[in-house]
Formats: structure tokens, C-alpha cells, sequence
């Protein structure tokens, strides 16, 4: 498998690059050449598989010619072993219609084990045999940050920058990054948002005399790799629900639109989905985008699901790209010049195919959350609320399954869960004594130069 640069100006290339490259150098992120299809046959195929079989069937025509299935299966079983339930991403029914997957099983509680368990083992075997240490640089807004660093502590040729916003995640995602003491993990809160820490990332990643002294790597959902195993679960919950016969809808708590672009990707590869209801927060950058053209980010207001407390989408660009059919250097380039642009009509009708869009209020989060656990007996956390907010008010075929990703487990969020519902979550006992260990994390201002300056000093630099 081959991929391209959304803005089309990078070399091609082939799954182990640019898993080890994350960003495209040219700014772009990259995207197949061409989506693989799967008849009917293909999907009928999946009934009855088990997660493991599931994720090596619909990942290997993107990682073809740099893993066998062999490989990637090896790979597959030791990244989901991990998780606590055997179905990895198990379903569970709340009423005649909706449904919850659930995707926080692993490590750190948030669907982005999913990925990243994977992601670490992936860096992991293609750097085997390589001298050249690797340097992972991420923004995260929590669990990105908590999941990456799980996966790559101790790992030996990488070190690991993880940037969050200071005082802007919860307890339990900050300790999850900052109680790892393992010496490639270097964890550094800057004074700003999640998207002031993303745009440092980015342009580190731009910076060409940064990136010919450090061979760098992202984690964030700009790296393919982590879509890909994404698109897994899409496909595993609606063969579940009676798929390819029966079309599904899914219900997608959204930031940084990778989970949902996952769906996108199952959607273009042949799975009947009928519909995308991206879920917003207050920070609706996407909503508005979706809904009438308008991608013009505000500033961010700091709420009780922080991790989609973002406004700017990365992995917008992506579907912009493919919705253009090629390169949307240009676009980008205005936006990144003037922090807004609107759609295309063609981008606007093609997305209105798929995708619907909604924002939810701190009110309406809270209320489901409360309907959750009064007329369904689950306790959800706040981004899983927002989504199933979004699921329950959304306009659909009556017959039509509508699935919601539950992104993180309630006890992540503790506090606005019992503020909400008057239950507190416990932390499952495989996190441990999270509350009792030593932190270890620096803060910096939020300017770009102490933050190159700082990992310059740490980083390893390519030999
Ligand atoms: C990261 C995250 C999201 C948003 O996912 P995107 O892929 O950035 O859209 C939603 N909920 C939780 C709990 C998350 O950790």
C-alpha cells in the first residue's frame, strides 16, 4: 500500500514509513493512494471473528508489503492482550435502539489504548535493526498522552515528549503520564490550550533544521497508523449488529476528528453505515463546519470532557482532501494564515452524505449521563454522554442500530460524573495506586522556542 500527502507536495510512501514519519513534509497528513474495497462476501467473511481476526482482515490491505499477515497478527494478539475484555471493544445494549461500544479496556481507560497499544509495538519492530533513535514529540489534551506513554515506556531507540495544557486535564490523565518514571518519558506542561501545544508540535515538525538533528515521530492522529486500527471497531460492532444486511449509525464524541474519520474510512471501504453523527462540545469548530460550511476556529473554553476541548481538527484535512479528490495545500495554507475558511460546495454536499453533526450543551451532557444511569444502569463518562446526546436526538431510519463510541471509562472523569449523576466511578484495579505514586513533569511557557529548546537539550539526536 501506498500513501499520499493531503497537500501533495511529499514522496510517497509505504506503510513503515510513514508510520516512523507521522506528518507528511509538506505539512500534509497522510492518506492511501486508493481505499481498499470489501465486497459483501468480504464482510459476511467477519461474522463470528474474533477481535484479533477482525483487526488483521481489515488492516492488512494498508499495512501490505512492509508486514505479513503472520506479522501483523503477532503484533495484533500481544498489543489487545492487554486489554481486560476479551471482546476488546465490547457492545452493550441501552435500549431497543442504541447501543454503547465501549472502548476503554485498555491500559489507560481511553479508546486510544486502541490505537496506541499497537502504535508501540509497530515502532517497536520496524526500528528494529535501525540505529538511528527515534523521537515521539505530542500535544495531547490527556488521553492520548496517558495511552502513548504506556505504550513506548522503557521502549528501547525512543524517547517520548508528551506536551499537555497545564491544569487542563483531569488528575487521573495527568497522573497516568506524569507517575511513569521511566527515562525515555519526558512530560511537559505548557502554560496555554491544547491547541497552543498542537500548533508547537506542528511546527516543530516544519522546522527543518529541528527535524535534520532529530529523526522526529508523531503519536497524535496524524499518524495513519493510528486510523487504521481505529477502522477495526467500526466493522467488529457492525457485523455485531447484523452487518452487511443491516446499516448502522454511528454516534462519534469528537475533537481532533480522527475516531470519526476512522468511520469514514470503513465507509469508503464498503461497511453500510448510514450515517456519522460527529458530537461536539461547546468547542463546535466541527459542527459549524458541517453544518454550514464554516471552519473558523474560536478560542477554546475549558469543559468537563476536555479532550475535545480543541479547535482545531486535524484530521479534517483528511476528509477535506479526499472529498476534493487531491491536494488541498491552498486551503490549508488560508486557513493556517487566517485560522478560518469555509468548505467548498463539493466539499460541503459530499460531506452531507455521511455526516450529520451536533452540539451538546454542559446540560444536555449532563442530563444523559443521568438518563444513562437512571433508564439504561450504565454509568458513562462525559465524552461518551455528549455522543449519546448527539445519538438520541439525531433524525434516522427507525429501523437503523445507532451505535455510540463510549471513548473513556467514567472513573477518568470522576468528578463530573458524581456531579452528574451522584455516582462516583472507581477506578478499576488494574490502574493501581495511580493516587500514591510520585509525579515527575516540568512546566514551560507557552512559546515555541522553550519547548524546541527543552527537547533539544533531552533528545537524542540522529547519528
Ligand atoms: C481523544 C478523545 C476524544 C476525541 O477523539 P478524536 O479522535 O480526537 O476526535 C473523545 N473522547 C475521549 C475520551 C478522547 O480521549
Amino acid at each position: 500500500m501506498q500513501y499520499q500527502s493531503t497537500r501533495g507536495g511529499a514522496p510517497l510512501l509505504g506503510f513503515r514509513d510513514v508510520t516512523l514519519a507521522g506528518l507528511a513534509s509538506d505539512g500534509g497528513l497522510y492518506v492511501p493512494t486508493s481505499w481498499p474495497r470489501f465486497s459483501r462476501e468480504d464482510i459476511e467473511a467477519l461474522k463470528g471473528l474474533s477481535y484479533v481476526e477482525t483487526a488483521v482482515r481489515v488492516m492488512a490491505p494498508f499495512t501490505a508489503g512492509d508486514l505479513s499477515e503472520d506479522e501483523l497478527r503477532a503484533l495484533c494478539e500481544q498489543a489487545y492482550g492487554r486489554f481486560s475484555q476479551a471482546a476488546v471493544t465490547p457492545l452493550v445494549q441501552l435500549d431497543h435502539r442504541h447501543f454503547l461500544l465501549e472502548l476503554f479496556h485498555g491500559p489507560t481507560l481511553a479508546f486510544k489504548d486502541v490505537a496506541l497499544q499497537l502504535l508501540g509495538l509497530l515502532f517497536e519492530k520496524f526500528l528494529t535493526g535501525s540505529s538511528e533513535p527515534l523521537t515521539i514529540v505530542g500535544a495531547t489534551s490527556g488521553d492520548t498522552g496517558s495511552a502513548a506513554i504506556d505504550a513506548v515506556a522503557g521502549r528501547h531507540g525512543v524517547d517520548i515528549f508528551m506536551l499537555h495544557p497545564k491544569g487542563r486535564v483531569s488528575d487521573v490523565q495527568r497522573r497516568q503520564m506524569t507517575t511513569v518514571l521511566a527515562p525515555n518519558v519526558h512530560n511537559i506542561a505548557i502554560e496555554g490550550s491544547f491547541d497552543d501545544a498542537q500548533a508547537m508540535v506542528k511546527a516543530l515538525f516544519n522546522d527543518r533544521d529541528f527535524t535534520g538533528r532529530f529523526r522526529l515521530s508523531a503519536v497524535n492522529s496524524i499518524n495513519w497508523a493510528r486510523l487504521m486500527a481505529q477502522v477495526v471497531y467500526y466493522f467488529y460492532a457492525a457485523v455485531r449488529l447484523g452487518a452487511p444486511a443491516q446499516k448502522v449509525a454511528f454516534a462519534v464524541p469528537t475533537g481532533n476528528f480522527g475516531d470519526v474519520f476512522a468511520g469514514y474510512v470503513a465507509a469508503r471501504m464498503g461497511l453500510p453505515v448510514e450515517r456519522l453523527i460527529v458530537a461536539t462540545n461547546v468547542n463546535d469548530i466541527l459542527h459549524r463546519a458541517l453544518s454550514s460550511g464554516d471552519y473558523s476556529a474560536g478560542t477554546v473554553t475549558p469543559t468537563a470532557a476536555p479532550s475535545m476541548d480543541i479547535q482545531v481538527s486535524s484530521n479534517f484535512e483528511r476528509l477535506l482532501s479526499d472529498l476534493a479528490g487531491g491536494s488541498v495545500a491552498e486551503q490549508m495554507a488560508g486557513f493556517e494564515s487566517s485560522k478560518a475558511m469555509r468548505l467548498t460546495n463539493a466539499q460541503q454536499e459530499g460531506a452531507a452524505k455521511l455526516f450529520s453533526s451536533d452540539r451538546i450543551t454542559p446540560e444536555e451532557m449532563n442530563e444523559t449521563m443521568r438518563w444513562a444511569h437512571a433508564e439504561a444502569a450504565q454509568v458513562i463518562d462525559p465524552h461518551s454522554a455528549i455522543g449519546l446526546a448527539a445519538a438520541r436526538r439525531a433524525e434516522l431510519p427507525a429501523d437503523v442500530p445507532v451505535v455510540t463510541l463510549a471513548t473513556a471509562h467514567p472513573a477518568k472523569f470522576a468528578d463530573a460524573v458524581e456531579r452528574a449523576t451522584g455516582v462516583r466511578p472507581s477506578l478499576p484495579a488494574r490502574v493501581g495506586d495511580l493516587f500514591d505514586r510520585q509525579e515527575r513533569y516540568d512546566v514551560l511557557p507557552g512559546t515555541l522556542d522553550a519547548v524546541r529548546d527543552y527537547i533539544a537539550e533531552r533528545a537524542k539526536p540522529r547519528t
